[in-house]
């Protein structure tokens, strides 16, 4: 077997640590989260210092670490783009295009001189006396230590694991004579022509990835385990065109746009949870036209698991079932036994040949970037704390952090935590005060925890095993997150924030 891991070396580690100095506000990542946060810092606060580390050597997060071909959003961007700066291109894009509007808004922003690449944040530690933290860092290009100290600690650093993706072990893989590569560290060389492709996973990943090989490879195979749920919507959205023609505003346009997009993605989730026998029905049956004749939908494409419990995966302009029609690409549905020399067997006794198999089968998650936080000297052990609302930590000082709506476009979340920590920002300095603590209240110190996700309401695999290692949520306001974005639209920007889960002195 050849596996295409990615290394990172840094070169030999200095003893010495240097002084990276202070700032205001440190931020963690610079992916659409961090960018978006500083761009929203600066016009809130443009007087306060600021750096973003981040511990790739480019921005963009996710859309820098995923580079197989194909690779694009499955959201809408005008609701995946930011509030404040609109959208161009059609509702679909390509990371390519993501990373270009990225680029722009750290140019608008002028954020480019505090972005820090190939800085890895290893360890945040609180001090009260001191009222900040020291953040160690190790900058991976050179191995050097830097320490720097900060007021404010805003981390930005995505849900998984950049540098070690989720690739089980198979019995016989080390046997397996072709090419193992997984998404997240696609080698740019990676020749395809006249290969036959195995493609692991039924996700996002897996759809966009083989209608974008299919006309290259020979053949390439969806290997999956059970079916998702899919949806072809048109890569352009008909009213972006009409308006587009009537010479809009593109302000206008994004804003119609994205409260169309959040029109519709409410009534899915509505949909999903008071029919969703309608709901599975309805994806179900939009996919069997665009199959091939006689394809068997039961067995490739009906899920076990209700509508929302994952997220809906995207095919736009269904390109996936065009790969299926034209017989470049095919679907096993089938668990695998074992990796052989050529293939791979699965129960059902059949070998599927295989000259390079992608592994699409996901992430590993990751608690604040693996970062090791103290309090006080203190290791915060965050298994046992519980959430403020998904954007502050019981027990953990002056420090935000950004997560997205998974179902929901990620970034609708992003300008409404930012709005929120803004608020946090303007009251402590109303109040003179120089720390912000979430507390439990008397009232909500016996509440029932609950795990991180409710396996009834979103359960991927990539969250159900991680639930051991991340944080709790009570059973009660402001203790509680992943709520769906037409509950938080409401509740975020009226949080009260003297509520008595804050503690500020
Ligand atoms: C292929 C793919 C497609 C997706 N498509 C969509 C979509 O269409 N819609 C949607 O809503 N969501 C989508 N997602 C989810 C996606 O992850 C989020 O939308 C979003 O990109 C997350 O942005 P982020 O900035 O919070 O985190 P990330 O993109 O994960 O970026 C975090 C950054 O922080 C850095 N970092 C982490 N830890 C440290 C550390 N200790 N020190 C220094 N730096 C650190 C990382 O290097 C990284 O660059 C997709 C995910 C994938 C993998």
């Amino acid at each position: 077997m050849t596996t295409t891991a990615a290394t990172t070396a840094p070169a030999q580690a200095s003893a010495e640590i240097q002084d990276g100095g202070h700032v205001d506000v440190l931020i963690v990542g610079a992916g659409v989260s961090g960018i978006g946060s500083a761009h929203h810092l600066r016009e809130k606060f443009p007087d306060r210092t600021f750096v973003i580390l981040d511990a790739q050597d480019n921005r963009g997060g996710t859309w820098w670490t995923h580079q197989y071909p194909g690779v694009r959003s499955d959201s809408d961007l005008f609701t995946y783009g930011y509030r404040f700066k609109p959208w161009r291109g059609p509702s679909i894009a390509a990371g390519e295009e993501i990373l270009t509007y990225l680029d722009e808004v750290i140019d608008e922003d002028d954020l480019g001189q505090h972005i820090r690449y190939q800085h890895r944040v290893t360890a945040a530690s609180w001090s009260t006396d001191d009222r900040q933290w020291t953040v160690d860092v190790t900058r991976l290009d050179s191995g050097e230590q830097l320490r720097f100290t900060t007021s404010f600690l805003w981390m930005c650093q995505g849900y998984y694991n950049h540098a070690k993706p989720y690739q089980p072990r198979w019995e016989g893989l080390d046997r397996f004579k072709g090419v193992v590569v997984h998404p997240q560290q696609w080698p740019a060389d990676l020749e395809l022509a006249g290969k036959r492709v195995v493609v692991i996973g039924s996700g996002a990943t897996a759809a966009t990835l083989i209608p974008a090989i299919a006309g290259t490879a020979k053949h390439v195979t969806m290997l999956q385990r059970s079916p998702s749920y899919f949806y072809a919507p048109p890569t352009t959205h008909e009213l972006a065109v009409t308006l587009r023609a009537l010479d809009i505003p593109e302000e206008w346009t994004h804003e119609i746009l994205r409260r169309q997009y959040i029109a519709q993605t409410h009534l899915l989730a509505q949909m999903a949870e008071d029919a969703p026998g309608d709901l599975h029905a309805f994806l179900v049956e939009s996919m069997r036209p665009l199959l091939p004749e006689g394809f068997d939908v039961e067995k490739h494409f009906t899920p076990r698991y209700r509508p929302w419990q994952q997220r809906i995966a995207i095919v736009p302009d269904g390109d996936l079932f065009a790969a299926l029609r034209e017989g470049t690409a095919s679907i096993v549905t089938d668990t695998i036994e074992r990796f052989t020399e050529h293939g791979i067997r699965v129960s059902s006794g059949e070998e599927i040949p295989a000259d390079v198999v992608v592994t699409a089968t996901g992430f590993n998650m990751s608690v604040f970037g693996d970062v090791m936080f103290t309090v006080d000297s203190e290791p915060v052990d965050f298994t046992e704390r519980v959430t403020w609302r998904g954007i502050m930590i019981s027990g953990v000082p002056n420090m935000a952090y950004v997560f997205g709506y998974f179902r929901h476009s990620w970034t609708l979340r992003v300008d409404l935590v930012c709005d929120l920590v803004g608020r946090l920002l303007a009251n402590m300095q109303d109040k003179g005060a120089t720390m912000v603590t979430p507390t439990l209240r008397p009232e909500d110190s016996s509440m029932q925890l609950r795990p991180w996700s409710d396996p009834e309401n979103f359960n991927p695999g990539y969250v159900m095993r991680s639930q051991h290692i991340l944080f709790k949520q009570g059973d009660r306001e402001p203790w509680t997150h992943l709520l769906e974005h037409q509950q938080e639209v409401e509740i975020l920007p009226e949080a009260d924030l003297d509520d008595g889960t804050l503690s500020y002195r």
